[in-house]
């Protein structure tokens, strides 16, 4: 493993990985790519917060394009599916491919994300959709590390806290906010 792009979808589910990377001796650069999230304001407010905590590690932080319309045609005919379900597999891989391709076009042998951190995510599908989005590129890898064991769950926790980050009350896209 040489270079890691690590995809973040927010700060709070960012801060154990990134500082566990950092004590590994890893300096991933974080990739931004969260189209799913609605309205843009809060989508800016979590990337501001992902911004700082970037900061905080000298790590570079690159922002995808936001289309949220794009975004909308992965999940047509999933709009009352439960999180966990369908429309939640099709947004990892909308956002994992993206991640993968950009790790692909720059010289990214690794790729992770923040999403496997949080026990409200489906690990399962987290996994299914990096593997997938990795296989549509080439020389990039999927590392399905455990994000949650070895204490990383409780890390992720007192990181909140520590860091009084903006936590949010619902995942990302509007049919999560019902
Ligand atoms: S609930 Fe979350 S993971 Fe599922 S589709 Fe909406 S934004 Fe994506």
């Amino acid at each position: 493993m040489e270079k890691v792009l690590l995809h973040a979808c927010c700060a709070p589910c960012s801060g154990a990985i990134v500082e566990w990377m950092e004590q590994n001796g890893i300096k991933p650069v974080i990739f931004y790519s969260n189209s799913n999230i609605t309205p843009h304001d809060e989508y800016i407010h979590r990337l501001e917060e992902c911004i700082r905590y970037a900061r905080k590690w000298g790590l570079e932080i690159v922002e995808d394009s936001y289309d949220h319309e794009a975004w909308l045609g992965c999940a047509a005919g999933l709009e009352a599916e439960p999180e966990r379900g369908a429309r939640c597999l099709e947004c990892f891989k909308h956002r994992l491919l993206r991640a993968a391709q950009y790790a692909s076009e720059n010289g990214f042998d690794t790729l992770a994300t923040t999403l496997a951190s949080s026990r409200w995510k489906s690990l399962e599908q987290v996994n299914a959709a990096g593997e997938w989005a990795c296989s549509q590129v080439t020389g990039v890898t999927w590392w399905a590390k455990n994000w949650r064991s070895g204490g990383l769950q409780e890390r992720r926790n007192q990181i909140i806290k520590e860091e009084n980050f903006y936590n949010q009350l619902f995942c990302g896209c509007e049919f999560s906010r019902r």
